[in-house]
């Protein structure tokens, strides 16, 4: 069942949303050769808990092996779902940051890959190429169109650029529940699938591989890797449908300005 959510409850999934945006700005200002990502998480734990909100991933999943961190932080050939670790960042790693939150019994979820120090064009290309591929999934959602419409729009754009798209994760519904219906693949046919209509709130989340769009899973049980062991990149904003067009409630603005201010 899809629930279509009202203007107040768009409101307090913006609320999450942009303490999520927030919370990866503090992230992207620490980012860089020599930090261990465990340090990062710790940072926006208490970013988290500070604000009223509650980390959205930790303890996520079964009882026998729940998600131990706030943050996802998936290192190079890591697509997702990365545990943080104390193995420090190198220059000319990726890292792709995910991040939950819940306030007033909603939650927000997005992400954003960071570039460690200087990284080599074709990885950059990656990067640049996964983003605009989120932005067009987005332009898609209209009331109306479907999700297939949002799957066709990313997926053409990455494997235009030579990049594969991973099939078995995907985008999901968001409000009370982190992961609700429907379903939002990278990857589909034009005109299938749900129709969108006003009051939806998606996840949209590109996953896009340098190489092949085969993964693997390590036996933590978490950590998601590209079969080929080349990078992924992953970027993800929440969008509510108000009055027919998307309205993104998430923000890169945040991060980007901590990303400005480090140059
Ligand atoms: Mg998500
Ligand atoms: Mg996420």
């Amino acid at each position: 069942m899809i629930y279509l959510k009202t203007r107040e409850e768009i409101e307090l999934i913006r609320e999450s949303a942009l303490m999520v945006s927030k919370t990866l700005a503090i992230v992207a200002k620490e980012v860089k050769p020599g930090v261990e990502p465990i340090y990062l998480d710790k940072l926006a734990e208490e970013f988290i808990l500070d604000n009223g909100g509650i980390p959205g991933f930790k303890g996520y999943g079964s009882k026998k092996n729940p998600f131990p961190a706030t943050l996802c932080i998936s290192i190079n050939e890591a697509v997702v779902h990365g545990v943080p670790t104390k193995k420090p960042l190198r220059e000319g790693d990726i890292i792709s940051v995910d991040c939950g939150v819940k306030k007033n019994g909603f939650y927000g979820d997005h992400a954003y890959t960071f570039a460690v120090g200087e990284i080599s064009p074709e990885i950059q290309k990656l990067i640049t190429v996964t983003k605009e591929s989120l932005y067009l999934g987005i332009e898609q959602m209209i009331s109306g169109n479907r999700i297939g419409d949002i799957s066709f729009a990313i997926q053409q754009h990455a494997e235009k650029n030579g990049f594969g798209v991973v099939r078995e994760l995907v985008g999901h519904g968001l409000g009370k529940n982190l992961h609700e219906k429907p379903e939002v693949p990278n990857y589909g046919k034009r005109g299938d699938g749900q129709k969108l209509k006003e009051g939806m709130v998606l996840a949209i989340e590109p996953m896009i591989n340098l190489g092949s769009k085969n993964i693997k899973q390590l036996n933590d049980g978490w950590t998601i890797i590209t079969y080929d062991g080349k990078p992924s990149a992953h970027f993800e904003h929440n969008v509510a449908i108000i009055d027919g067009k998307p309205e993104i409630l998430s923000s890169f603005k945040f991060i980007e300005e901590a990303l400005n201010n480090k140059k």
